[in-house]
């Protein structure tokens, strides 16, 4: 049994984004009563620490930080038609890159084996200088500077498996070769960056993947993805951490996306994140909350990545079976990004 780290705290419900609006604190409410239900003797429970200034400052610019900051005393500010702040919204921005700052800090001391952080705001689509997609701070990011610039790793791995591209992690280490990102999302969907053709600049050249997929897609052409394209990836690339902006939208109840992922699907590409992890670095690896807004469904799904988080990693996989309606994009991809990587 591996010991998991669960970041939760109930400060996570205090930013409110507007009535009716999809990201609502009983996400959080939710997930913190699912994670409390779990009776694994091997969890344990974290506190989140507030992200610094400086820590946030690793890929916001200032005058950005400072235009969030003065939200604290304003009852709303709009940043975009989807992107709504409140009193307690910078606070809990901070909170949430430091949830995320916290699960990897133990991970690191050795406290726990990898982590999962029930945090929110999300993060993903916030760019250096900008709030979209109800994201203000980009949670995991953060953390990728932190490993490099704090202690000293020189190759993270990112997985988004949100059904949205990650625009802002994309964006941020576009030229650089110690943060691979790589994405599966729905295509085209909000926020329409996440092509094929998007794989790096300079230095970053090839350390950017995306997997972009047609709705009605579900587990099958996710374990395809998973198996021919970022696996075989991260095994070249060797990331001393991975983190997972883990969006539970991919969902086939989720009302914003038209994905087919099931829970199991989510456990599946959990179970195969934990064995890149266990082969290249000792299992380092945290998981961040970003999208999901069927309370059901992210509460299934999450519940089954925290487990399969506890079990052992040389649980076997099964082969992907299906699927074949995704392999024209895989090709695609690996015309793009083969001359880098080694798939196989
Ligand atoms: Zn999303």
């Amino acid at each position: 049994m591996l010991k998991t780290g669960v970041v939760a705290d109930r400060r996570y419900l205090k930013h409110f984004a507007g009535r009716a609006h999809p990201e609502r604190p009983e996400r959080a409410e939710v997930m913190i009563e699912m994670a409390e239900s779990l009776t694994r003797p091997d969890l344990r429970f974290m506190a989140p620490r507030e992200a610094t200034q400086e820590e946030i400052a690793s890929c916001h610019v200032a005058e950005y930080i400072a235009t969030v900051a003065r939200t604290a005393s304003m009852d709303r500010f709009d940043f975009d038609p989807d992107t709504h702040s409140s009193r307690d919204s910078y606070q809990t921005a901070i909170l949430a890159a430091g949830g995320v700052l916290t699960a990897a800090e133990a991970v690191m001391d050795g406290a726990i084996d990898n982590g999962f952080a029930i945090v929110r705001p999300p993060g993903h689509h916030a760019l250096p200088n900008r709030a979209m997609g109800f994201c203000f701070f980009n949670n995991v990011a953060i953390v990728a500077k932190w490993l490099i610039e704090k202690r000293g790793l020189k190759r993270v791995m990112i997985v988004d498996w949100d059904v949205h591209h990650g625009n802002g992690s994309q964006d941020i280490f576009y030229e650089s070769p110690e943060v691979l990102y790589a994405s599966t999302h729905q295509f085209p969907e909000y926020p329409g960056t996440g092509s094929l053709h998007e794989i790096g600049y300079g230095a970053g050249l090839g350390f950017n993947v995306n997997a972009p997929m047609p709705a009605e897609f579900g587990d099958a052409e996710y374990m395809r993805v998973f198996d021919r394209l970022i696996m075989p990836i991260g095994r070249h690339f060797k990331p001393e951490f991975i983190l997972v902006s883990c969006g539970f939208d991919a969902h086939y109840r989720d009302p914003l996306a038209q994905m087919r992922v099931t829970e199991a699907g989510f456990a599946a590409m959990a179970r195969r994140m934990k064995r890149l992890a266990a082969e290249c670095c000792g299992g380092k690896m945290v998981a961040a909350l970003e999208g999901g807004y069927e309370l059901e469904a992210i509460v299934e799904s999450g519940r089954a990545v925290i487990d399969e988080f506890g079990r052992d990693a040389d649980e076997p996989i099964r082969p992907d079976d299906g699927g074949d309606r995704v392999m024209p994009m895989i090709e695609r991809a690996a015309q793009n990004v083969g001359r880098f990587w080694n798939l196989g």
